[in-house]
């Protein structure tokens, strides 16, 4: 008969699992409320990178992007 876990082993588990909690989480945004693993932060608050491209053009004052680039491809 052997037993399932040893002592070490046992330990070895726990800190597998304190680990785990270390780990990088899905964090919310702030703007939208989606849960994305990468958000970038503007003052204090995450944004997913759709809130965050759209905060950077409101920002640098709406590009338009109109005229050219309207290849057909
Ligand atoms: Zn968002």
């Amino acid at each position: 008969m052997r037993e399932g876990e040893t002592e070490a082993e046992r330990r070895r588990r726990w800190i597998e699992r304190e680990a785990a909690k270390t780990q990088p989480k899905t964090v919310r945004c702030s703007t939208c409320g989606k849960e994305v693993d990468e958000f970038m932060e503007i003052a204090g608050r995450a944004l997913c990178i759709d809130c965050y491209l759209l905060e950077e053009t409101e920002e640098s004052g709406a590009i338009e992007m109109r005229g050219e680039g309207s290849g057909g491809g």
